[in-house]
């Protein structure tokens, strides 16, 4: 079921019901595998996706669907991650990436809620302020925009919490991902089949076999976009994380809190993100418990009477990159997409093309399951 109760997903796919044979098969109907499949298809390869449940679910379903640039981190600590060259080309091409998404959801008039509304992330204190000097800095750099505020700034945005100042991304967007997932699958007319989970496989001449309840999938490459599930051993190499959403019932406040539609998030290790979404209050947290006081803190003086509430889990590297690559002769995992996972997946989406034809590129080199040594082979699914 899809986790976001708020704005749930229409279009719904058939299920498999006979045996059938695909150049490209793609399991999950998440933003990972739906940004793979409409690449291949885009790219002249005869593909079908399968999806266990419904697509948009799990994460995407979620997701808050934040467009930011880069893999989960600012880019300062990014340059101690991926060396400051990568980094660097990472934040330029998630910024093209947001301007895609954005364009995309746009020119297909798909209705997921897209808009470049810009986000401000507040400093707290001193300590935090120069982290913002030093981020504001970075960006400046490498030519992408981002604006430096004063606490008399922010008021101008937050007027209801004393912040030390912050830094204005005026470029970051935000779509409702399930939406955009599902729009971008009626328009490019995607072959999609739901309540078809793999429940086995296995690797013979030429390609793969897939048994679902519904029938046998044949097919030369196969594209594993399932996100939290087992996969060849990289799940030995990825952490699952997730964040849990909080919805105010309809207020006339919104305006109080958020006098324009910005998107505040806040300097700690583990985010805490806020926006409005139409006459709603919304708080994104990374777990549970210390949402009383986070409510008052953010919203003092306000009544957020929660409406909704709902959480899902993502996977996540240590080195904080997707695992996009081959696994297997005929197998390519599109998995780890992290906390910033749909820039990450849209991207990753774009390269599996790439892969199948044997090509290679930066980003491609960075994420390849490669990295962790030669554990290919050591199992699909549980
Ligand atoms: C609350 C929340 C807020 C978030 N906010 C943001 C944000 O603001 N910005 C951002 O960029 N990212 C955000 N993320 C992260 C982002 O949503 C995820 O990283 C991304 O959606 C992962 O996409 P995915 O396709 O890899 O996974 P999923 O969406 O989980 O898709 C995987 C799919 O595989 C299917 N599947 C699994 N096993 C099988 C099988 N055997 N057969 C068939 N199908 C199978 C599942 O049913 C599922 O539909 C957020 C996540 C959460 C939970």
């Amino acid at each position: 079921m899809q986790a976001n109760p708020l704005w749930p997903v229409e279009k719904r796919f058939p299920r498999l019901k006979n045996d059938t044979r695909k150049e490209v098969l793609v399991v999950g109907g998440g933003m990972a595998g739906i940004s793979s499949a409409l690449r291949l298809k885009r790219a002249g390869f005869d593909v079908a996706l399968i999806e266990r449940d419904e697509v948009g679910g799990p994460a995407t379903g979620a997701s808050s669907g934040v467009l930011y640039y880069g893999s989960g981190t600012n880019l300062v600590p990014a340059y101690d991650l991926f060396g400051e060259e990568k980094a660097n080309k990472l934040w330029k091409e998630t910024a093209g990436v947001i301007e895609e998404i954005v364009k995309t959801s746009r020119d297909g008039a798909i209705d997921c809620g897209t808009r470049t509304c810009g986000s401000i992330m507040v400093a707290k204190n001193e300590t935090e302020m120069e982290e913002i000097d030093a981020e504001f800095g970075a960006l400046k750099k490498l030519g992408l925009p981002g604006r430096l505020l004063s606490g008399s700034d922010v008021r101008a945005y937050f007027p209801l919490t004393g912040f030390k100042g912050g830094l204005a991304y005026d470029a970051v967007g935000q779509v409702h991902p399930a939406r955009f997932a599902s729009g971008m699958a009626r328009t490019e007319d995607l072959e999609i089949y739901e309540q078809t989970p793999l429940i086995e496989w296995k690797e013979e001449d030429g390609g793969v076999q897939v048994k679902t309840p519904g029938g046998v999938i044949r097919a030369s490459d196969l594209v594993l976009a399932t996100n939290t599930e087992p996969c060849f051993g990289m799940e030995n190499h990825f952490e699952l994380e997730s964040s849990v959403i909080l919805a105010s019932e309809p207020t006339r406040r919104v305006r109080d809190v958020f006098p324009e539609e910005k998107i505040l998030w806040s300097m700690e290790e583990k985010y805490d993100m806020l926006y409005p979404r139409g006459d709603r209050l919304i708080l994104e947290l990374y777990a549970l418990g210390e949402e009383d006081n986070k409510l008052a803190y953010y919203f003092p003086g306000v009544e957020f009477k929660i409406a909704e509430q709902w959480g899902e889990a993502w996977s996540k590297p240590a080195d904080w990159i997707p695992i996009v690559g081959k696994v297997s002769k005929h197998v390519t995992s599109a998995i780890g997409m992290g906390d910033q996972g749909i820039i990450m997946s849209w991207l990753s989406g774009s390269k599996i093309p790439m892969i199948i034809n044997g090509g290679s590129d930066w980003f491609t080199e960075m994420a390849s399951p490669s990295r962790f040594g030669n554990n290919q082979g050591a199992g699909l699914t549980n």
